[in-house]
């Protein structure tokens, strides 16, 4: 199997973009060998199988003697063009792509664990993270315990009163959804390493653009490339990075076999979407760090959370560990939902959606939509508010952005539409 791994690309073929030192270079070159037919834009090989020139060569690619293509489960030109790409920008070993973002996680999840296992992970997660931790994997006998993602040493307590269990996966997400809150992954990747276990990093808001987690030490990337990797709000899709036995040999075996594949056409969609990625990533941020500077100035607003304020409680992450603020702004409204849901649906040209990561800014109530099934005890704990709105910024002109917001904010109280 390790001869038809998604990352091991024949020496002979390869193009030598991989080691250029420019994010945005790798970005746009890594991952395309050129066919006979000298195309400029990397194709889609829009195919289940692949043919053999004989039998004998059809025995040696199933016995895993020859590197080759078999069938579109395994391997796929089109994805290991995205899976190379993403793992030149990531300083990953090996990626592997999936079907989602869910995916990628249950992936990694079925590679890695076993009955008995026990996960530590901060308690703001996406929804459905939680979901497949508490519900599903539960009933094989693996349990997820909940720490607050940014105190270092609940994540220690916890993993001292590990018990019976084996701690096996630290998992989190930073920045946080919706709250932006940070944890120093340099300083939780060590603690994971002192109890032997492995820190998994849900890297979707930053993307590598901003943030690598593997180079502050984390062992695991996962990806919903339905965000910021393809950008543009098209199609879903994850993807897994990390090192060559784990991530390509144990989480690809997962792929492999049970089948959470990335279709060809969306893996060549998150190829273009990564050749843009920097450029969005840094325009997006910009925009969102301006919105966020203009919201803490607007009476109607009680609070801003953005990594990219100074008076954000982890700020001084910013920098050293991800590079700008990110396009994820957060705020309260003073008069909790009402005031909340008069601001989203005064917005004329704002997408109320759930979704994130589009050159289109949408904006959401998280305490009704995204986080409503959590117990108002729950979203108090969290900080989730009824006057909480969540944007993500996208690459309109920030100006009419602001104009959009405006109008919704300076609305009277009284004034319910
Ligand atoms: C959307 C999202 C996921 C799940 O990804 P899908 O592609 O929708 O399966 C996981 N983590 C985070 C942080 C997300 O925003």
């Amino acid at each position: 199997m390790t001869s038809t791994t998604p990352t091991d690309p024949a020496p002979d073929d390869w193009d030598g973009a991989e080691d250029a030192p420019g994010f945005a270079t790798r970005a746009i070159r890594v991952g395309h060998r050129r066919t006979g037919e000298s195309e400029h834009s990397e194709p889609i090989f829009a195919t289940s199988s692949f043919v053999f020139a004989s039998a004998a060569e059809a025995a040696a690619r199933f016995a895993g003697e020859q590197a080759g293509n078999i069938y579109s489960r395994f391997t796929n030109p089109t994805v290991r063009a995205f899976e190379e790409r993403l793992a030149a920008l990531e300083g990953g070993e090996s990626c592997v792509a999936t079907a989602s973002g869910m995916a990628a996680i249950l992936s990694v999840c079925l590679g890695l664990l076993k009955t008995g296992d026990r996960i530590l992970a901060a308690r703001s997660l996406f929804g459905s993270t939680t979901m497949l931790f508490d519900k599903y994997l539960a009933r094989f006998g693996i349990r997820t315990d909940y720490v607050p993602l940014s105190d270092l040493s609940a994540w220690e307590t916890a993993l001292e009163r590990d018990g019976e269990r084996r701690t096996r996966l630290l998992f989190c997400e930073t920045p946080s959804n919706p709250l932006t809150e940070m944890v120093d992954l340099r300083q939780l990747a060590a603690l994971a390493h002192r109890h032997g276990a492995l820190l998994v990093v849900d890297n979707c808001f930053c993307t590598p653009a901003l943030q690598r987690p593997l180079a502050l030490g984390a062992d695991i990337v996962v990806h919903s490339a339905t965000k910021y990797l393809d950008g543009q709000g098209r199609c879903v899709g994850g993807a897994v990075v990390g090192d060559r036995k784990r991530v390509g040999e144990e989480v690809y075996g997962v792929l492999r076999t049970a089948g959470p594949t990335l279709s060809p056409f969306n893996a060549w969609i998150f190829l273009k979407g990564l050749e843009t990625l920097e450029l969005r990533m840094l325009a997006q941020s910009r925009a969102a760090a301006e919105l966020a500077e203009w919201l803490q100035r607007q009476p109607a607003v009680e609070r801003v959370h953005y990594p990219g304020l100074a008076n954000h409680p982890q700020h001084h992450l910013v920098g050293s560990q991800q590079r700008t603020g990110g396009a994820i702004v957060a705020f309260a409204v003073r008069g909790g939902r009402e005031a909340a849901w008069r601001v989203i649906d005064a917005t004329r040209l704002l997408s109320i959606t759930a979704n994130l990561g589009d050159v289109k800014t949408t904006i959401t109530h998280p305490a009704t939509t995204t986080h409503g099934r959590l117990t108002p005890e729950q979203r108090a704990e969290t900080g989730i508010g009824e006057g909480l709105i969540r944007l993500a910024v996208g690459l309109e002109d920030p100006a009419d952005i602001r104009a959009d917001l405006e109008y919704g904010l300076n609305l009277p109280n009284h004034q319910v539409e």
